[in-house]
Formats: C-alpha cells, sequence, structure tokens
C-alpha cells in the first residue's frame, strides 16, 4: 500500500489530488477475506465534468508538444513503474487477489505498454502521394483526436489502463480516466507515477466513483468529448456504443469473450495442457481472452482431460500474497456464485466433474480449479463467459466440426488452437471467426500485436501500430501542383 499514501486516494484533476464533492467516498475490498483496504474518493457527476473541464483546458497545447516531449514522458513512467515493481504487484494482489508472481506478469506486460507506445510517439507521420490522373497532390496530415474517456476493468487494474492512457499520451490526446470500482488503488499508484515523469496538468484526470452509468452519460452528451474506450462487459459496451450516437463519439470496445482451445489428433499433448493451463489459469480465468471451451479430437480427448485435471487438481489455492498459492480468489462472491451455478447447470445437463466442482468455506471468494468432460455443446458453460478456473471439455471427430463449433457463438475475440499440420494453421488462422488466434501457444497478448475482437467483443485494436491509430484523426489536404 505504500504507492497510495492518504492523498492519492482522492481525486486527480487538474494536477491536483482533492477530495470528491461532498466528501463522498468508498470502500476498496481484499478479496481474500472481504475487509476495507481502504477508502477512495467517490466522484461526483460534477466532479466528473471538471475533469473534463480539466482535460479540455489543455488540450491544444498537449497537442503541440514535440513528439520525443511525449514519448519521453512514457519511457520516464516506464523506468519508474519498473523501479517500483514488487510495490505494484503487492498493491494489485492486494486489491485484486491474484498471486504476486501473476501480478508482477501483469507489471511486466502493461508496462511494456508505456515503453511502445513511448516508441511509437514518433513514429506519428502522414503521406505525400500524386492523385492518379497526375496534377494535384495528396497529403494527410495526422491529428490527435482530442479528449477522451476511458473506463477500464477490475482485472488487470495496470494494463486496461496503460494500454489506453499510453498511445493517448503518444498521440497528444488529454483523458479523464474512471478505473473499476472493485480496483482503483492500481489507477491511483499510475496516476503519481506519471505525475513525477513530467506528464503535465490536466493531461491525465483521475475520477474513482460508484456511479459509472452517471458520469458517463454525463460526460458522453458533453460535445467536447471526442474519443471513448471502453473495456468490460459487452452489455455495458452496447449502452456505450447507443451513448455515443448524439455527439458521434468515436469508440473502442474490447468486451466479452468465448474463447475456443482447440485440440486436434496430431496436437503435441503434453505443449496442449501446458498451454491450457495458460489460457486458463492466468488470472484465475477472469480474463476475457480466457480459454472458455475446450474442444478435443475424440481420440485424444481422454488423455488431455486426464493430463488436465492431473495439473489443476494439484494447484494450490489461497490468499494471493502468500507462499506457495498459486491460484488467489475471485473478484467478489457473485463471481463464486455465478462459477459455482455454470458448473451445477453443466453437471445437470450430463457433464462429469473430473476435478474440483466446490467453493472452500470463507472468508474470501474462493473456487477450487475445476475440469468438466462430455460437457453438452448446448449447456450454459459453453455460451456464457466463465471468468473462473473451471475447464469445460468436449469432443469433436474432424476439423470441419471443430471449426464449426468453434465459431458457434456471438462472440470473437481469442481463439487457441494446437496442432502440428502446416495446412490446417493456415486454415484456422483464416476460418476462425476472431480477432486472435494463438496457435500451439495460450499466451496470446503482447503489447506489440493489435489485441481486440469481432462480433460481440467489440472494435478498435489496442497495441501493436494500429493502437495509436484509435487516438489519431487524418485530414487530407488537396494540393494542386500543375501550374
Ligand atoms: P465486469 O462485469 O467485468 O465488472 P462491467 O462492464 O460491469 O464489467 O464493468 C467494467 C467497467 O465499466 C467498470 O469500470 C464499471 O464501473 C463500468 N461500468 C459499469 N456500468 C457502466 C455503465 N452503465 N456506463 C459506463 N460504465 C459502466
Amino acid at each position: 500500500m505504500d504507492l497510495v499514501g492518504p492523498q492519492q486516494r482522492g481525486l486527480f484533476i487538474g494536477g491536483t489530488w482533492r477530495e470528491a464533492e461532498g466528501g463522498e467516498d468508498f470502500a476498496v475490498l481484499d478479496p481474500a477475506d472481504g475487509s476495507v483496504l481502504a477508502r477512495v474518493a467517490d466522484a461526483s457527476v460534477n466532479d466528473a465534468i471538471e475533469a473534463l473541464d480539466a482535460a479540455v483546458a489543455v488540450q491544444e497545447e498537449w497537442a503541440r508538444t514535440a513528439p520525443r516531449a511525449r514519448g519521453e514522458i512514457l519511457r520516464g513512467a516506464f523506468e519508474l513503474i519498473n523501479e517500483r515493481a514488487d510495490d505494484f504487484a503487492e498493491l494489485m494482489s492486494l486489491e485484486m487477489g491474484k498471486t504476486v508472481a501473476e501480478a508482477k506478469g501483469e507489471v511486466s506486460y502493461g508496462n511494456e505498454f508505456f515503453r511502445w507506445f513511448s516508441e511509437e510517439a514518433v513514429r506519428i507521420h502522414g503521406r505525400w502521394m500524386q492523385a492518379p490522373a497526375g496534377g494535384s497532390r495528396l497529403l494527410t496530415v495526422k491529428k490527435p483526436v482530442g479528449p477522451c474517456f476511458f473506463i477500464t476493468p477490475w482485472n488487470f487494474p495496470l494494463a486496461m489502463g496503460t494500454r489506453k492512457i499510453g498511445p493517448a499520451i503518444a498521440a497528444g490526446c488529454t483523458m479523464v480516466v474512471k478505473p473499476a470500482e472493485l480496483t482503483p488503488l492500481t489507477m491511483l499508484a499510475l496516476a503519481q507515477v506519471l505525475t513525477e515523469a513530467g506528464l503535465p496538468e490536466g493531461v491525465l484526470n483521475l475520477i474513482p466513483s460508484t456511479r459509472a452509468a452517471e458520469l458517463s452519460k454525463a460526460l458522453m452528451e458533453d460535445d467536447r468529448l471526442r474519443k471513448v474506450s471502453f473495456t468490460g462487459s459487452t452489455p455495458v459496451g452496447k449502452i456505450l456504443v447507443r451513448q455515443s450516437a448524439d455527439q458521434l463519439q468515436r469508440m473502442s470496445m474490447e468486451l466479452g469473450g468465448n474463447a475456443p482451445f482447440l485440440v486436434f489428433e496430431d496436437a503435441d499433448l503434453d505443449a496442449a495442457v501446458e498451454g491450457a493451463m495458460v489460457a486458463k489459469m492466468r488470472n484465475m480465468g477472469e480474463a476475457c481472452t480466457a480459454a472458455n471451451r475446450f474442444l478435443v479430437h475424440q481420440d485424444v480427448a481422454r488423455e488431455f482431460a486426464q493430463k488436465l485435471a492431473d495439473r489443476m487438481g494439484r494447484l494450490t489455492v489461497g490468499r494471493g500474497q502468500d507462499d506457495g498459492v498459486d491460484v488467489g480468489p475471485l473478484i467478489e462472491e457473485k463471481a463464486v456464485e455465478s462459477v459455482h451455478q455454470l458448473v451445477t447447470d453443466a453437471i445437470h445437463d450430463g457433464a462429469t466433474l473430473v476435478t474440483g466442482g466446490t467453493s472452500p468455506d470463507g472468508p474470501g471468494f474462493f473456487y477450487q480449479p475445476t475440469v468438466l468432460v462430455d460437457v453438452h455443446p448446448e449447456s450454459e458453460i459453453n455460451s456464457h463467459e466463465i471468468f473462473g478456473p473451471v475447464a469445460p471439455i468436449s469432443t469433436f471427430a474432424d476439423e470441419e466440426e471443430a471449426v464449426r463449433r468453434a465459431n458457434a457463438t456471438e462472440y470473437g475475440l481469442a481463439s487457441y488452437a494446437y496442432t502440428r499440420d502446416l495446412a490446417r494453421t493456415i486454415r484456422l488462422a483464416e476460418s476462425l471467426a476472431y480477432g486472435m488466434v494463438g496457435i500451439n501457444t495460450g499466451l496470446i497478448s503482447n503489447p506489440a500485436a493489435p489485441f481486440g475482437g469481432v462480433k460481440s467483443s467489440g472494435f478498435g485494436r489496442e497495441g501493436g501500430f494500429e493502437g495509436i491509430e484509435e487516438y489519431l484523426d487524418t485530414t487530407y489536404v488537396a494540393l494542386p501542383a500543375d501550374h
């Protein structure tokens, strides 16, 4: 908790830490025992509008800063976060529940967005071309889109912030950030780091709040706000897209997933189990990229399930900060109830439990790593994002069936496949209706790659060369050149 002193538990607006209107605050809980970790200022609608005022006030000046200067701020923040990596990991583990080892992984992954976009800041450029008919020259100029509003989820408290804040700073946008009410502490620490790295007042404004819906509506009704980037659930994403219609804000939507994990008969099964552990158990399964449905060829399904269950059954569940713990608590009581309901329903529909299936007694919101086999394709667990440590396995007979079932979902974020057949790999890359396809790997997130989905998983990309484009508008300039 060293990173968030009493002062940094307020709102951060126009470069100043301050109380919320009426001195309101809310409690942040430790999911390992339900105790109160800290109380944080609870922004009102008026506070949010003041945050936007602060962002708007410095937008023009910020857009005029040298790209190198913006890059250097990001690079400085990257170095500071590295120096404080252990403190960030501890803080994230406390408020979110993940193990300290996992939280360290998130610090290096999340911080890498700052390094990547510090490098992208100096590579923003337009083009010069001759019109096809000759004569005119066609030029393009890239400009920052303007003040942005970011809404982030609780599952990756650092990385879901840096992948929006990094490109926005690089592009020359100012911003208002509303972190998830369940895990606002990491973002408070991040605002402090960016300030120390030299980010000018008003460029980043932070408004922790329990009034997400009200604030978002008020901010999006304001024509000064030009862009919204949201990571969270599909139903909330749809509300925001509807809300964006009046002022036609540009939108980036990173929404839910229902990732298939395909294991073909020619796969290296040990490697597939290894990848399955990562794709399923990263963040206790609380990730939109988490493998949600295991589809395994019928000839290898029994062996795969046994090996996976052995590994899952050996994991130690406990408080994320304790030594020897592999799996921390889920985020809240509701999460445990929802995961258990999905498991119970799947068993009711004919699935067999191989390991897990229970939640240890409280305090804390724990769920035992679970493997189910013979899961009915129509079971709720196959269409619903599990967000917990449960691996439902069902079988397929051939590639055509595997792809058809993998694509039979409204979602299209991450997908995974294990095969050693090159021609099949090419077919899968082209036929899986997903924004991301991992071949023979359970870990696809990489700040240098475009992260994002299709269909109900949203639109827009974060990271990669594409990431900064979300924060840039294009102006085309016509230059007659025939005299
Ligand atoms: P999750 O189920 O993962 O918590 P949510 O979509 O509910 O996903 O939450 C993600 C983020 O969206 C959080 O910061 C939350 O406060 C915010 N949020 C929830 N409802 C709304 C809403 N109606 N408008 C804007 N933001 C919202």
